[in-house]
């Protein structure tokens, strides 16, 4: 039993000593801890008086010495541990707002972060979509919605230095309504406007998916088709002439029948420009009007 109580002497200092150095590490301002300090630095320097009151006890005197110090020393030690507990709770407390305070902030950060990204995000798409429907309409012919003369200006160069490649011909076809002004004359604008969408839907029909249309002017067209040669490409534009010639009135809106007249040009080793090609479609165009309309000439 004394051998336990000398052991617990030896430790209470030991203890002590953890405390302090623990407190060191925590970051309490001194001011919040050194009343418990104090009072374990009291414990500490009763200690040899408590041995002496054991010392007594055990050479036969009586316990109350030692009962006293014992109290006054547990009561001490106590205060001071209640005292570093509330310490503790409360800076706990502390640091949990704190981190919950911290933890709100990083959402809210977040969150704006995404909004940002997101309308970012959302801004770049619509920014897209809206390029991507000027550069459309750029091209477009909004009458008939075919393609327009700058379109048909994208594909030339390419489709006739791929024929040069490969060695099979680009055919170019020129269309121009016959006596269209007539149209207008006699039915106003609007009609002449349905008579050419009318056309414009017949000439769509009549190509392949890979022949390129264009509304170049006001009542003049251009089909450009590629890998195709003379022979091909007279077949598709008779065909699109006769066609042009049966659209009922219905069809087309007025009380007349409406026809075409055609240049056909297909490329050969003489053609060293698309121009040149395009030169040589445009004199059939001509050829084919002065030849009396509403047919197709080929050189
Ligand atoms: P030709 O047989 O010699 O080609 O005679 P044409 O009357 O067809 O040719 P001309 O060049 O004399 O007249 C073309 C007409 O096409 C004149 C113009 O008002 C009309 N036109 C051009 N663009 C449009 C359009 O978008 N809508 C309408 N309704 N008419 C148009
Ligand atoms: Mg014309
Ligand atoms: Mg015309």
């Amino acid at each position: 039993m004394i051998e336990r109580f000398d052991n617990l002497l030896w430790r209470i200092p030991q203890h002590i000593e953890g405390v302090n150095f623990g407190l060191s590490k925590i970051r309490f301002r001194p001011t919040d801890f050194a009343a418990s300090l104090n009072r374990l630095q009291g414990v500490a320097e009763r200690l040899p008086d408590l041995r002496q009151a054991l010392d007594k006890m055990v050479t036969g005197g009586p316990p109350d010495d030692l009962l006293q110090q014992g109290f006054a020393i547990e009561n001490d030690l106590a205060q001071a541990y209640s005292r570093l507990s509330d310490l503790l709770h409360s800076e706990a407390a502390k640091q949990r707002v704190a981190m919950d305070r911290l933890a709100i902030g990083i959402a809210l950060l977040i969150l704006v972060i995404l909004l940002l990204v997101g309308g970012l995000m959302l801004a770049l798409i619509r920014l897209h979509y809206q390029h991507k429907k000027v550069l459309k309409l750029s091209l477009m012919d909004e009458l008939t919605g075919l393609g327009n003369r700058r379109y048909m200006l994208n594909f030339t160069n390419f489709l006739f230095e791929q024929s040069q490649h490969s060695g099979l011909p680009l055919s170019v076809a020129l269309l121009d309504l016959d006596h269209f002004k007539r149209v207008n004359d006699n039915y106003g604008h609007p009609a002449g406007d349905q008579v050419l969408r009318a056309f414009a839907d017949a000439l769509i029909n009549e190509v392949r998916k890979a022949d390129v249309v264009a509304r170049i002017g006001g009542e003049e067209f251009c089909v450009l088709m590629p890998d195709t040669e003379a022979k091909g490409a007279l077949e598709v534009v008779e065909r699109i002439r006769l066609r042009v010639s049966a659209l009922s009135h219905q069809e087309l809106g007025v009380p007349v029948a409406v026809t075409v007249s055609l240049g056909l040009a297909s490329s050969d080793n003489h053609d060293t420009t698309f121009e040149h090609l395009y030169a040589r479609a445009d004199q059939a165009l001509y050829e084919a009007k002065t030849n009396g309309r509403n047919r197709v000439v080929v050189v």
